[in-house]
């Protein structure tokens, strides 16, 4: 069954079931009260008949008596203690309760009886009559005028909720349609984006509070991620192909020239081998970095801790000394605790050092320095440096400031956009400074513990 179907047919059977339960407990408490009160009433007045025949007794016959107090609709009887005494006398049109069993009742009575379908009140109040023997006057009193007006009030309340039902029926159809029409959109435009393959949004209401458009805010957030994401994808994988097709072509032009020549021109052997195995480290360079870019961070396993900078920066500064034979200075200035990833903060800082080896030729400074709970670690070199106007892309993937004097040094142009991937994952911060011939200064910034690194 279709939601909207079950929403309405839930809610309308709910509703008449609480309003069909809410008139039926009207109905009973109504019906008993007036009957208990028509009892009442009765009995009140069998009391009083009782008195007033005990008091006229005397000068009136007992059929007489009878014939002055009986109801309208009912049986005035009185009767002796063994069944016997003048016939009772009843009113034209309640003849059937005549045929009553009389019965004496020692004590006084107030009973509910049917006959033939009708209903009666039944009093019988014990008296002593002037003779002193002990009588029981019995009146048996027509309910019907009560009964008749329990039917009306049956009648209205059935009206009643049938008339209520009908608009509730409509109503909660309207809400079923109400609380689906956001899904059925959704649903309508996610088939939109599976057919045309394009990403669309769900228009809505700006301002409106309710869950439903809250709901469709956030299934348009998750298609702009989404197409986002896919748009970053293509234009990785269109500039990956792209990055990648340079290295490739120079490889199969010289192997081409070695097929060629090769046998008859040693001299080209050397020339095309060393361009070949350079531009094969360039691509799997290239592949490692596209590798883990591809990654998503959380993937990453991180192990966040409160370590010891200096003796990382150190560690990492000779081993880049043994590998490259660059001087790195290392620096300290204040506490060298900070609260990072060790593997991570160790590849961050590979390839800032890597940078500032690339484009410069001069000394390399790492400096560890504290600023109440901030820690940094600036790496300086006295480089070629960067343009100002540089500055704000060089962290793009496959940016390059300048083509001509990033390809003989062999770079892609992912190491940056690498970094900041790796800062935002540990919750560092990048900033870099520089100034065209002057060299390049990048400074990490992270925190002193845990409290601070927010995690
Ligand atoms: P690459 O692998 O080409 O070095 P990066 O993403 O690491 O790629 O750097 C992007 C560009 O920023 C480089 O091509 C280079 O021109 C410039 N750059 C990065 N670091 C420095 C630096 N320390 N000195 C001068 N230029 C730099």
């Amino acid at each position: 069954m279709k939601l909207r179907s079950t929403i309405h047919l839930y809610s309308s059977v709910l509703f008449a079931v609480l309003l069909i339960l809410m008139n039926l407990f009207i109905y009973a408490v109504f019906s008993r009260m007036s009957l208990d009160s028509q009892l009442g009433q009765a009995s009140a007045e069998t009391a009083r008949i009782a008195a007033a025949m005990r008091k006229a007794g005397d000068g009136v016959t007992a059929p007489e008596l009878l014939r002055a107090y009986v109801p309208v609709e009912g049986m005035l009887r009185l009767l002796t203690v063994d069944g016997g005494g003048p016939a009772p006398v009843t009113s034209a049109s309640g003849q059937e309760i005549s045929r009553l069993k009389p019965v004496y009742h020692p004590g006084k009575q107030a009973e509910r009886v049917r006959v033939d379908g009708r209903l009666y009140a039944f009093v019988s109040v014990p008296v002593i009559w002037t003779d002193g023997n002990v009588l029981n006057v019995q009146m048996t009193k027509s309910l019907e005028g009560t009964m008749d007006t329990l039917r009306v009030l049956r009648l209205v309340l059935a009206g009643a909720t049938l008339a209520v039902l009908l608009p509730l029926l409509l109503s909660g159809r309207l809400l079923s349609g109400l609380i689906m029409r956001p899904i059925v959109q959704m649903t309508a435009t996610m088939r939109e984006i599976q057919r045309s393959g394009k990403f669309r949004r769900l228009p809505l209401k700006a301002h409106s509070k309710d869950e439903l458009v809250e709901m469709g805010h956030t299934f348009n957030d998750m298609i702009g991620l989404l197409e986002s994401n896919y748009v970053k994808q293509e234009k990785f994988v269109s500039d990956a192909s792209h990055e990648l097709r340079t290295p490739l072509t120079v490889i199969e032009s010289y192997a081409s020239l070695l097929k060629r020549r090769g046998r008859d021109h040693p001299e080209l052997f050397d020339e095309s081998v060393e361009a070949i195995h350079s531009e094969a480290v360039r691509m799997k360079e290239m592949t490692e970095q596209l590798l883990l870019l591809a990654k998503h961070p959380e993937q990453w396993d991180l192990e966040l801790k409160v370590m010891d900078l200096e003796e990382l920066v150190r560690s990492s500064a000779k081993a880049f000394h043994n590998a490259y034979g660059r001087e790195v200075t290392v620096q300290v200035k204040g506490s060298p605790e900070g609260y990072s990833d060790e593997a991570k903060l160790r590849q961050l800082l590979f390839i800032f050092l890597d940078n500032a080896r690339k484009y410069s030729d001069e000394q390399i400074t790492v400096r560890i320095e504290a600023a109440g709970q901030e820690r940094m670690i600036v790496i300086t070199d006295r480089g070629i440096g960067i343009p100002p106007e540089e500055l704000p892309k060089i962290f793009d993937r496959f940016y390059r400031v300048d083509e001509a004097r990033t390809r003989e040094n062999g770079g892609a142009g992912l190491g940056l956009s690498l970094a900041a991937e790796i800062a935002g994952a540990i919750g560092a911060e990048l900033s870099m400074d520089s100034t065209v011939g002057l060299g390049t200064s990048v400074t990490i910034r992270m925190a002193a513990d845990r409290r601070g690194g927010g995690q």
